[in-house]
């Protein structure tokens, strides 16, 4: 049995939960992450979207990101918490963005995505992989 995975917004207003682990988890320095993350790239798990329990409105903005994807990205419209995207290319997933984590330990990414974005002082692990843009697809584990 797998312990569920959950978050909030700042505020409290919004709150998810996962019964299952993530099918990976990702750091992002895309330019879009960079506004939503303060400048950093921005720290993502990814799960099947069916597999996601939601209390709480959110609010979402629709763009077109840099791989050529719509993009819906989730927020609550209280307190601005960056929650969740998902992408026209495999809407059958959703990404988390970590800082609405309870436990924050188990945002620790597994690989970086996007390099080619970052400002030149932009921080990744030289262990870990890397991607300088859009990376295949992630398949459910
Ligand atoms: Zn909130
Ligand atoms: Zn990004």
């Amino acid at each position: 049995m797998t312990e569920s995975i959950t978050g909030a917004c700042f505020c409290g207003s919004i709150r998810f939960r996962f019964n299952q682990p993530p099918v990976a988890k990702r750091a992002c320095w895309c330019r879009d992450c960079q506004y939503l993350s303060a400048g950093n790239a921005s720290i993502n798990l990814i799960f099947p979207l069916a597999s996601r329990e939601l209390e709480g409105e959110v609010r979402d903005y629709v763009s077109l990101s840099d791989s050529g994807n719509t993009m819906r990205r989730s927020f609550c419209p209280h307190c601005g918490t960056p929650l969740f995207s998902t992408s026209s290319s495999r809407p059958e997933m959703v990404v988390v963005r970590a800082g609405a984590l309870d436990d924050r330990e188990l945002g620790k990414p597994e690989g970086f995505i996007w390099t080619a974005s970052a400002p030149s002082w932009g921080l990744t692990d030289t262990d870990l992989p890397s991607c300088p843009n859009q990376p295949p697809p992630v398949a459910a584990r």
